[in-house]
């Protein structure tokens, strides 16, 4: 049994990975100052005396005895990291010298989540890790991007400098259940609009692409990862790329909607072709994406399906 730190824990991606951690046996302090996160999501792990939640802000120093951190605190969507983007960069920068100061005081091993938005708009496709990235540092989602790349260097630097055992996942678009209502990206939008026969918003013409993880088969790569001892940043993520506009289409089919498809201008420094290339983590890791994209979104549907309409 270890004693586990989830910073961001009580968001999408983190209460998926508490919920495993705790299944499997662990002590689990999951830390979350609730900007994005929601009591919800964890409501169900309340009550169990190896779960213990902390309202806490990691841009402020935070003690406590733990074997492992995993710092997934940040606001993912452009939506949220844009609403302050000045905070999203102070969670990245000083949240991540904060969790790296008490993975040093504890000797604790510390896996950061990271993004494929490091890579920025890419000119290399798809992305492999060896890809130094193609990122605006002074546009609208430069907090997020260099936020992110600023967190990296500084754990290398910790991992240098202070020998920290550390793990990188450059995380690419995941989906599934505990998305929040008004997340704004892709999934929970169209999967929303769908099935409340609103018009589906496509950004641009709907050319640019994306390729989109299960939650269950990224929480796998994340436990991967922390357990085995590779210290350079893997691709976590699905390689099965769509254009938006064919993921609107496939959306409009699983839910049986009414819904039109209407265009919106695109947001500035969208990039306009992602997917991983998972060799690496795939070797290392002996991981890769069992849930096929219907299958994952339609449980994505029957979740929204029931916030929505049943409760
Ligand atoms: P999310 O917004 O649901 O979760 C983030 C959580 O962090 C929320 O619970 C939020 O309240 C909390 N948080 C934010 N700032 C905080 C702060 N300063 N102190 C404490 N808690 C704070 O998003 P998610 O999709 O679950 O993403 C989790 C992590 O994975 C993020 O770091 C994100 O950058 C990364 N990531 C996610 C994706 C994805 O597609 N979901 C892709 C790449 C990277
Ligand atoms: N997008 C869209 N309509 C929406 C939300 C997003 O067309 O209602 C597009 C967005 O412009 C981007 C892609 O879908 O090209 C994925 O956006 P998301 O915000 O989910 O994640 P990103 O990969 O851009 O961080």
């Amino acid at each position: 049994m270890k004693r586990v730190l989830i910073t961001g824990g009580a968001g999408f991606i983190g209460s998926h990975l508490s919920e495993r951690l705790l299944n499997e046996g662990n002590d689990i302090i999951c830390l979350d100052n609730f900007f994005t996160g929601s009591k919800d999501n964890i409501r169900h792990l309340i009550g169990n005396n190896r779960f213990e939640l902390v309202r806490h802000d990691i841009i402020n120093q935070y003690l406590a005895e733990v074997d492992e951190i995993y710092n997934l605190a940040c606001p993912a969507s452009p939506v949220h990291y844009q609403y302050n983007p000045i905070k999203t960069m102070k969670t990245s920068v000083i949240g991540m010298i904060n969790m790296l100061g008490l993975a040093k005081r504890c000797k604790a091993k510390i896996l950061q989540a990271s993004t494929s938005e490091i890579y920025g708009d890419p000119q290399i496709h798809p992305q492999i890790e060896s890809y130094w990235g193609n990122v605006n540092p002074i546009g609208l989602r430069s907090c997020y991007d260099e936020g992110k790349r600023c967190a990296e260097t500084l754990m290398m630097d910790y991992h240098r400098q202070n020998n920290i055992d550390i793990r990188i996942a450059r995380i690419f678009n995941t989906y599934g259940p505990r998305m929040a209502l008004n997340d704004g990206r892709v999934v929970s939008n169209f999967i929303i609009q769908a099935l409340k026969n609103e018009p589906i918003t496509v950004y641009g013409d709907g050319s640019q692409t994306r390729a989109f993880c299960y939650v269950s088969d990224l929480v796998d790569a994340l436990i991967k990862l922390m357990n085995c001892n590779y210290s350079q940043p893997v691709n976590l993520g699905n390689p099965d790329e769509h254009t938006i506009i064919e993921f609107a289409k496939l959306i409009i089919e699983l839910t049986n909607s009414k819904s039109e498809i209407v265009f919106k201008e695109l947001p500035s420094d969208d990039p306009v072709q992602r997917e991983p290339n998972i060799s690496l983590a795939k070797r290392i890791l002996n991981w890769e994406p069992q849930i096929q994209l219907k299958e994952g979104l339609l449980k994505t549907i029957e979740y929204f399906d029931k916030i929505i309409f049943q409760q």
